[in-house]
């Protein structure tokens, strides 16, 4: 029951001029018409709920304009408004936010997203009343009381002075209580994602960044937790009870701690949960045995970080993995009847265009059922990020004006040869002929139309 003073929050995806992906430090215009669900917001959800009065509006989703969106926002009238934005589209979002500001200024505004990792962003507009870097911890929640020194991960603005707080990563916590969301609310058809074999589908986080540190990855910058396994084999088990037998696992890299991936594949066997599902691994988790586990519970998609062909560029990125472990890994999964899916960046500072033509020949003799090729992205220091304010960045490489190079080829470069790699991977009829052949359900026929003809219009 809530209380009846307690206050009301919106969580706020911002209206958008285009189908804009934005969640867990993550922005980038969404392939073909998927929109995913964010799961700051589910997530936060089970951290309000008895706390709060909240609404989710995803403007995004619903398709809203900013006028519509003004409207419901205003009708709500919240006390606080968690909005997310991200590199891909702040330039669009902050003047509908400080419009929002203005209409109710009595509301406080606190952003969420990867660009806040840059605390000028914050600094510098003084219409955001704070910043929240952790959806799994209940800093929310002490914000909302007032007891704003208690907070763990946030800048805050209060009584006209900054409060930064941000534990080190070797203070931090390692584990985190997991807290029921309500996945129910975002069960809308009109979320979905590209390997999705059922909808509706869910988007379920077992753990709170990466333990890796791989140099071009923001998930290596903001520590690593897992949630007790307890509360996920319960939210597992809601899920069910809702009649959802389609998940998205979004851990960067799903069970990671061996033990613990087991045990909560076991659990989804043991318990025959029915459910069919989609994780992150990295190459060198694909061993047989745990392939074979995976399968059994469910699995039926594999996402591995492949990012470039050349040894060299993994190397001086951190990013523990050799071409000759991605090779096996896909093979593998293959073996094990599991698709696979090959993520590509291209366009790593001072890559030439050789090296991204290499990485291109290797995904196509790698051949896993799907490839994504994102741009390199700034997105913090360490990642070497402009801090004038004046860039957009697009990780998916999609809005072709937002790549500004990369000390060799020029941005435009980039963007073509990336959609070079989209035709030559995606259109070659040999691949055309054996999805169609192995398609065995309507959804994802459907999925597979609607990505045939995003490649064929964007590319
Ligand atoms: S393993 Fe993957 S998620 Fe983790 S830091 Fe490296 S690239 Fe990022």
């Amino acid at each position: 029951m809530i209380k009846p003073t307690s206050p009301k929050v919106l969580l706020l995806n911002p209206p958008g001029r285009r189908n804009y992906g934005r969640d867990y430090y993550c922005s980038k215009v969404n392939k073909a018409n998927y929109v995913e669900q964010p799961v700051d917001f589910v997530y936060l959800t089970g951290i309000l709920e008895r706390h709060a009065e909240y609404l989710v509006i995803d403007a995004i989703v619903d398709k809203l304009d900013s006028s519509a969106c003004l409207k419901r926002i205003l009708d709500f009238h919240p006390d606080v408004i968690v909005f997310l934005s991200g590199w891909v589209s702040w330039i669009e979002d902050f003047p509908f936010l400080a419009a929002v500001k203005q209409h109710l200024p009595g509301s406080r505004l606190i952003g969420m997203g990867d660009l806040f990792l840059d605390r000028d962003v914050f600094l510098k507009h003084d219409w955001i009343d704070a910043v929240l870097y952790d959806f799994r911890n209940t800093d929310i929640l002490e914000y909302l009381s007032g007891n704003v020194q208690a907070v763990s991960n946030m800048l805050v603005r209060h009584q006209g002075k900054m409060v930064e707080k941000k534990l080190a990563k070797n203070q931090a916590p390692k584990t985190f209580r997991s807290l029921l969301p309500r996945h129910e609310l975002f069960l809308k058809h009109a979320y979905s994602f590209p390997f999705a074999k059922r909808l509706p589908f869910v988007t379920v986080l077992t753990d709170f960044g990466c333990p890796f540190r791989c140099r071009f990855c923001v998930y290596s910058e903001i520590g690593y937790r897992t949630g007790d396994l307890a509360g996920v084999c319960q939210e597992l088990e809601l899920i069910r009870s809702l009649g959802v037998r389609e998940v998205f696992f979004k851990d960067q890299t799903f069970g990671i701690d061996r033990q613990r991936g087991e045990a909560l594949c076991r659990f989804m066997i043991d318990n025959k949960m029915d459910l069919s599902w989609t994780c992150f691994l990295r190459v060198t988790q694909a061993k047989p045995d745990f392939l074979n586990l995976l399968k059994d519970a469910g699995c039926h998609t594999i996402i591995f970080g492949v990012e470039t062909a050349s040894q060299d560029e993994l190397n001086r990125y951190q990013k523990q993995t050799s071409i000759e472990e991605t090779r096996r890994a896909i093979r593998a999964t293959r073996q094990m009847g599991i698709r696979s899916v090959g993520t590509f960046i291209l366009g790593f500072p001072n890559e030439d265009q050789a090296s991204i033509q290499n990485t291109i020949r290797f995904a196509l003799e790698l051949d896993p059922d799907y490839a994504a090729f994102n741009t390199y992205v700034p997105k913090t220091e360490a990642m070497g990020f402009d801090s004038s304010l004046n860039h957009r960045y697009d990780q998916s490489g999609i809005e072709s004006n937002t790549n500004a190079g990369n000390g060799v080829l020029t941005g435009q470069e980039i963007i073509h040869w990336r959609r070079q790699a989209v035709r030559r991977f995606y259109l070659r009829p040999r691949y055309i002929l054996r999805k169609l052949l192995r398609m065995k359900s309507g959804v994802e026929l459907k999925m597979h139309l609607k990505s045939f003809l995003f490649v064929m219009k964007e590319s």
